[in-house]
Formats: structure tokens, C-alpha cells, sequence
């Protein structure tokens, strides 16, 4: 298992040469983590993951492996396996005859072959389908027979693009998990590239969250969807209010940040820029909002849509022109549309966004 080292790589199309990179960023992939790019289509994900692999050149920047300078080096011999959305598999030829090209075109023996197409079988739950023509397999196996391959060459690198979205979405759930076993089983780095948060959220250790050409956090998932460093990233990850604020006071631990009249004190890490009077934003998740009367509450607006969601019920409120939603459960007595409502903030589940 080796680390992974973006530094300071960059690619800018020669189709567009004097705009700003498609992507640009500085980063390591720890070894043996699982780590996703994540970010809305046309981000540059796939650029980066083919920069790793060898398929495309960065324009600036340098790419190690472990202590290795691989930049120059073309993709066979960088040792990664790569998973396509497409699959990519010849269709014709057998699940095992599949999974062996690899170790046919790098010279593995005959004999030694046969063994390790048939743990790499085994560990995507194939070895029953091995004499099966692909086009004679359902979707999910054909895409367990792409990992199974990407596998058999014991890469020190995992690289899978979307390798998910040609399925429907209860097969998704059920494979992304065996994808996560795979690799562990492996003992392999993965990078993984995906447009999906909830996928991105459940699968991985660390999550870049890219856009607008560059990394806006590089995180857990659980950091990424509590401590969102950008309103983009607060908004792309799960649903979210980010409300305008103003700092009103920024002490070191917390600050008081005013909103359409009401006040709210939130947390604050001492890290983050923040000084009295600045403009700065707020993120709060809806289900970290609770209706109540006006007077006990830090916040007032009207109600203006009332949504049933089974469990849940979803509160469109307007406070002094800012939208805010709220995601109450069911039992909570559901205010009508139109009436004046209380908004309570449970302030450790907010997070300030510097503007
Ligand atoms: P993603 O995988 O996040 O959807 P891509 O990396 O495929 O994004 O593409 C990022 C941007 O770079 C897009 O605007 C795309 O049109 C452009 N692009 C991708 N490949 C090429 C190429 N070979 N030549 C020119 N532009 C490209
Ligand atoms: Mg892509």
C-alpha cells in the first residue's frame, strides 16, 4: 500500500488554453485509505483520476506514488487498476478469460494465473460464473467482473470512476459495500470518483469536495456535512439553510452573529477568520431547527409551505426576505401557512462559514 502525491498538479485543456485550469490542487492520499472525489459533473474529477492513472498528462505539477515519480510514466507501468462507469470488458470472451487479460498482457505464467483469477473470483462472489460470457451477466455482476480484474494485478492503486451509475439505485447501495471489502481485502489505496454525496458520504475514509477547478475541502465525511468550510461544500452535501450573518461579536471559542433581528450564539474554531461587523454565513442543517412560540425563540418568520415527508415534516419559513427550512418530526404540531412561528436554534449544530 502506498501514498498518493498530488503536488501542486494542474490540467488546462489546450481547447481552452488562456482560462483558468479545469482542475488545480495540492494534495496526499494516505496509503491504504479510501479516498473519493466529489463534486458536480464537468468538475474535472475524471481529469484528475486519468492524471493519476497515466492517461492524461497534468500541465503543471508532479504526481509520486510512495517515493516514486510516476508523472512521466505511461499507465501499464504504474501498476494501478482502473474501474470504468462503462465496465469496458470484452463481451464475447468469458468472466474468466476477462478478469486474466491483465495477467496475460504482464507475462504472468500460465499456471499461476488460473490461482489468482479464481481469488479474485472469489472475492467479488463471481468463482460459480467464471466459464459465463459477459453479455450473458446481469449488470451488478458485470460490474463485480470489472473490479475483480482491476484486482487480479495486485495494483498498489484502486482507481474507480462512477463505477456505480449504470445501476439502479437498491444495487448501488448493495455494491458500494462490497466495493469497500474488495479493497480492504486487497490491501490497496483507492480513489474513487463519484457525483453522488449520499455514496461519497457511506463509502469513504477522506472526501475532496471539488468545483469551480479546485479542492474546497478535503475531509471525512463527517466533518464535510458538520463543518463545511464553504457554502458551497454546506450546500452540495446533504440539505442545508446557509444564512446570511452578520458577526457581532467574535470571541475565541464562539461568536454572536445577528440574523433578521434575532441573535444566535454559535460555535467557532479558533482558526477561523472571523472579526466584528464582517459579513459571514451560517449553516444550519434543517433538522437542527425546532418550531416553538415566538417569545422563547431566537428567531420569527412566516410560514410558507407546509410539506409531509412521512416521518418528517418539512417547514418553509420566511424570516425578514431570507429562506429558511425546517425538518420537523411528524408529532411536532404543524404550524398553517401563513402563520408566525418561532425559530429555535440548537447553536452546537451550526457551523460559520467566513464570507
Ligand atoms: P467530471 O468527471 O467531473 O464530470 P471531466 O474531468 O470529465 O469532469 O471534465 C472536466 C472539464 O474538462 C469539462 O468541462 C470537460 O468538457 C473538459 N474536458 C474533459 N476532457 C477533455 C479533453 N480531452 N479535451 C478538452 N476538454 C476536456
Ligand atoms: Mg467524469
Amino acid at each position: 500500500m502506498l501514498p498518493i502525491h498530488l503536488d501542486k498538479v494542474s490540467k488546462t485543456y489546450l481547447t481552452a488554453p488562456d482560462t483558468e485550469p479545469t482542475i488545480s490542487v495540492d494534495l496526499t492520499i494516505q496509503a491504504g485509505e479510501f479516498f473519493t472525489l466529489l463534486g458536480p459533473s464537468g468538475c474535472g474529477k475524471s481529469t484528475m483520476l486519468r492524471m493519476v492513472a497515466g492517461f492524461v498528462a497534468p500541465t503543471t505539477g508532479s504526481i509520486r506514488f510512495g517515493d516514486r515519480d510516476v508523472t512521466n510514466l505511461p499507465p501499464h507501468k504504474r501498476g494501478v487498476g482502473m474501474v470504468f462507469q462503462n465496465y469496458a470488458l470484452f463481451p464475447h470472451m468469458s468472466v474468466a478469460d476477462n478478469v486474466a487479460y491483465g495477467l496475460k498482457v504482464r507475462r504472468v505464467a500460465r499456471g499461476d494465473r488460473a490461482a489468482r483469477v479464481d481469488a479474485a473470483l472469489s472475492m467479488v462472489g463471481l468463482q460459480s460464473m467464471a466459464d459465463r460470457r459477459i453479455d450473458q451477466l446481469s449488470g451488478g455482476q458485470q460490474q463485480r467482473v470489472a473490479l475483480a480484474r482491476a484486482v487480479v494485478i495486485e495494483p498498489a492503486l484502486l482507481l474507480l470512476d462512477e463505477p456505480l451509475s449504470n445501476l439502479d439505485a437498491k444495487l448501488r447501495e448493495e455494491t458500494r459495500m462490497q466495493i469497500r471489502e474488495v479493497q480492504k481485502k486487497a490491501e490497496t489505496t483507492a480513489v474513487y470518483v463519484t457525483h453522488d454525496q449520499a455514496e461519497a458520504m457511506a463509502m469513504s475514509d477522506r472526501i475532496a469536495v471539488l468545483a469551480d477547478g479546485k479542492a474546497h475541502q478535503i475531509d471525512t465525511p463527517r466533518r464535510i456535512y458538520r463543518e463545511p468550510a464553504t457554502s458551497f461544500v454546506a450546500r452540495f452535501i446533504g440539505r442545508s439553510n446557509v444564512l446570511p450573518v452578520t458577526v457581532v461579536e467574535a470571541g475565541s471559542e464562539s461568536a454572536t452573529v445577528s440574523l433578521g433581528g434575532g441573535t444566535i450564539a454559535v460555535p467557532r474554531s479558533p482558526h477561523m477568520a472571523v472579526s466584528n461587523g464582517a459579513p459571514a454565513e451560517l449553516a444550519v442543517r434543517p433538522e437542527a431547527i425546532r418550531l416553538s412560540s415566538e417569545v422563547e425563540a431566537q428567531l420569527g418568520g412566516v410560514v410558507t409551505q407546509v410539506e409531509y415527508m412521512g416521518a418528517t415534516v418539512t417547514v418553509d419559513i420566511d424570516v425578514d426576505g431570507t429562506h429558511v427550512v425546517v425538518s420537523a418530526p411528524d408529532r411536532t404540531p404543524v404550524p398553517d401557512q401563513g402563520a408566525r412561528v418561532g425559530l429555535a436554534v440548537d447553536e452546537r449544530n451550526t457551523w460559520l462559514i467566513p464570507a
